[in-house]
């Protein structure tokens, strides 16, 4: 690799007096603001290995790149290597097999706009701008799940850098110790370059549902939906969002700063006359409804619908729990946080698991919280100049939760780095997680994540 210059076969190296290195050392959380003595923008699995041997042999801790978006900003450290991968961003598709090989830099949009091209999807997240690396390596919750599982589930085989500076193949007959570790035990193990992912037959149009409910009828609607997905077949995957409505163009006048409950999701199929009327029609009769968009839209368009309510550039603190139980005690918290929260443009987001995700035993991949009947996260831009009272408050709303939280268990990829939260997350799985660190991680190169000390 060159610095300032590029090969057809290498990329740049990015020092901190390079004119790119300030865009370049930015992530989706303008709240990061780390310094890395090299920024490794890579184009191929050579440049990985020529990063990742470099920091290995200078001692330097190393980050990963993928999309960016990680709440925590992981993807870039203080004073150690980031690898970039944005630039390797090509998705494949093998029609017959029905996978799709995707490197890992790759946004979620330009994963479904190849697949569709051939009727086909693989599960990945709810925004097409997010990186498929992260998200994979730590889970991945999109429309999909109900019916086929989350993105970590549908990993066939990754190719990844290890610490040592060899590229391998992971998969179900190579590595296999490897293979069960990043379905979910995200960075800590080595650089993915690419992963293969099984694809299914999606669309190309699809019933979305789209509802927004006035937020005085918070606790009718709750109670609505807990019942709704003690049935909800495998077909349906349902999010609901608390949030007061930003002053957007595309939203009705009368609508700017109204505290609403947006309902979204996905029926996966066909829809007869008999399951639409039982699946989604209840949704649509929470409340009176004050919109509802809910209708066969593109499977591409449905996937991109959020994009347009995704702060861009904003300083940004959140947190996550899973939860068994939509207990009333822990819906008041939710709503008082959310009624007094002094973050602006503050989002409480719950969404419902259910189906394929839930019926994976919990050691069969390391992402463990497979019995978790909901997601709460909860967002906001911070307070201005005020980062560390932001995250006090965020932090009280994580701890008024806990004690009603499923074992305690977090989404790795939507909360703040803690040695507690990534333990109670993995449960049992640590453990195994922390001996196939050390035989792959030994000295914690890859520690810019939800780490796993090195048994
Ligand atoms: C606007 C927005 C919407 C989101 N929506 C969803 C959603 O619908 N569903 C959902 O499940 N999640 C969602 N997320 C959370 C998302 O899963 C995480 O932000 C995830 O980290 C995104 O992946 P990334 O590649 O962009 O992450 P990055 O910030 O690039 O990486 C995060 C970490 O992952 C690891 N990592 C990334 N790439 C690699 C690699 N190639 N090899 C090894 N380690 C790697 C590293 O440890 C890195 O520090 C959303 C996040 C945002 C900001």
């Amino acid at each position: 690799m060159k610095e300032e210059a590029q090969t057809d076969k290498s990329g740049f190296i990015i020092l901190p007096n390079h004119e790119r290195y300030d865009e370049k050392r930015k992530v989706w959380n303008n709240l990061i603001d780390r310094y890395p003595a090299a920024i490794f923008e890579c184009l191929s699995e050579a440049d990985v290995i020529s990063a990742v041997s470099f920091a290995k042999k200078e001692k330097m801790d190393i980050s990963v790149r993928s999309g960016g978006h990680h709440l925590a900003g992981t993807a870039v450290c203080e004073e150690g290597v980031m690898l970039d991968l944005s630039k390797m961003n090509s998705v494949t598709i093998d029609k017959e097999r029905q996978v799709a090989t995707v490197e890992a830099g790759a946004m979620l949009g330009d994963i479904d706009s190849e697949t569709q091209k051939f009727g086909l999807a693989t599960p990945t997240g709810t925004v097409s701008e997010t990186g498929i690396g992260g998200l994979a390596l730590g889970g991945g919750f999109g429309y999909l799940r109900g019916k086929y599982g989350l993105t970590c589930d549908n990993i066939l085989s990754a190719k990844m850098v290890t610490a040592d500076g060899k590229l391998i193949k992971v998969s179900n007959d190579e590595h296999t110790d490897l293979f069960w570790a990043i379905r979910g035990g995200g960075g800590n193990f080595g650089v993915v370059t690419s992963f293969e992912l099984q694809l299914y037959p999606v669309g190309p149009n699809v019933m979305a549902i789209d509802i927004m409910y006035d937020y005085k009828d918070a606790k009718e609607i709750f109670q609505k939906l807990d019942d709704y997905m003690n049935n909800a077949p495998d077909e349906i995957s349902v999010n609901s969002i608390i949030m007061q409505l930003p002053p957007a163009p595309f939203l009705p006048e009368s609508m700017h700063g109204k505290r609403v409950i947006a309902v979204s999701g996905m029926y996966t199929g066909e829809l007869t006359h008999e399951t639409e009327k039982a699946f989604i029609e209840p949704l649509q009769e929470l409340a009176i409804p004050l919109m509802d968009n809910t209708g066969k839209t593109a499977y591409t368009d449905l996937q991109k619908k959020l994009d347009q309510m995704v702060p861009q550039g904003a300083e940004i603190v959140g947190t996550s729990l899973f939860f068994k139980e939509l207990d009333e005690a822990m819906l008041n918290i939710i709503f008082e946080s959310m009624e007094n929260s002094p973050l602006p443009m503050a989002m409480a987001q719950i969404w419902m698991l259910n189906g394929r995700m839930n019926r994976v035993s919990a050691d069969e991949t390391a992402f463990a919280v497979r019995d978790a009947r909901f997601l709460v996260l909860f967002d906001g831009e911070i307070v201005s100049g005020d980062p560390v009272g932001s995250q006090e408050w965020m932090d009280s709303v994580y701890n008024q939760l806990l004690p009603y939280s499923y074992q305690k268990t977090s989404y790795l990829n939507g909360v703040k780095l803690g040695e507690e939260i990534t333990r109670n997350t993995y449960g049992d799985n640590y453990f195994k997680l922390a001996k196939i660190k050390r035989v792959y991680d030994p000295e914690n190169l890859f520690c810019y994540n939800h780490n796993i000390a090195p048994e």
